[in-house]
């Protein structure tokens, strides 16, 4: 199972990347979890990538080039991966297309998830992450049992730095100017399946397992 997640920020990746996962067994490659582990860490590469997170402008395509290009390699994507929030922009679907050929790999489906532009604001301005183990949450779509507190591991939910209202407008014109032609380039290319993201979270997940089905 090699698949992509495609779709704007708050449209459900991660939601749905965590279900595809236990699901089939193979890893999430997310580029934003990986350079918020390397801010966090203060290295080299965290460093650099902070200042373009917090502007919610797109991190150098050679910095995330290299991520993920380094990740496909390890052994664990023997079986596949699911890509999330990569690739955002041409040049790195390009990069990756090639990375892919050179070790022999194809993709099987680029999942595009369809949500309306006013849902995504309130889907971020709600969104919540466990700072222990990263589990993802909604204030309103998918409470906690406790306030503040992740139900899997006790730990405290955080609100990310760049899902503040101002922030998020300008996430939401990257994606418009740099990543939304990635829906053309899969559909070209014969890949892509879409699905409504407007559903509730479980129905999102059993439409993206009936596009998946031919893979299985
Ligand atoms: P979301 O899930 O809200 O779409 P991500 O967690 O995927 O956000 O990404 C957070 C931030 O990390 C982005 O706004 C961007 O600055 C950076 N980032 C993540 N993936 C990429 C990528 N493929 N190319 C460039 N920047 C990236
Ligand atoms: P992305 O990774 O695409 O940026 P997330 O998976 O982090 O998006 O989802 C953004 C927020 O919206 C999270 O708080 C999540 O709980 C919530 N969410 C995800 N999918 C749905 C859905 N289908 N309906 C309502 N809320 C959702
Ligand atoms: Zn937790």
């Amino acid at each position: 199972m090699k698949l992509i997640l495609l779709g704007p920020p708050g449209a459900g990746k991660g939601t749905q990347a965590k279900m595809l996962i236990q699901r089939y067994g193979v890893p999430q490659i997310s580029t934003g979890d990986i350079l918020r582990g390397a801010v966090k860490e203060g290295s080299p590469m965290g460093l650099k990538a902070k200042s373009f997170m917090d502007a919610g402008g797109l991190v150098p395509d050679e910095v995330v080039v290299g991520i993920v290009e380094e990740r496909l390699q390890k052994p664990d994507c023997d079986k596949g991966f699911i890509l999330d929030g990569f690739p955002r922009t041409v040049p790195q679907a390009d990069a990756l297309a090639g990375t892919l050929s050179s070790l022999g790999k194809n993709l099987d489906a680029v999942i595009s998830l369809e949500v309306d532009i006013e849902a995504l604001v309130a889907r971020l301005a709600g969104r919540r992450t466990c700072d222990s183990c990263g589990a993802g949450y909604h204030v309103a779509y998918e409470p906690p049992a406790v306030d503040g507190v992740c139900d899997k591991c006790g730990g405290k939910l955080i609100q990310r730095d760049d899902d503040k209202e101002e922030t998020i407008r300008k996430r939401m014109a990257v994606y418009n100017e740099q990543t939304s032609p990635l829906v053309d380039y899969y559909r070209n290319a014969g890949l892509l399946r879409t699905v409504d993201g407007m559903l509730p979270i479980d129905e999102v997940g059993v439409a993206i397992l009936a596009q998946l089905k031919d893979f299985e």
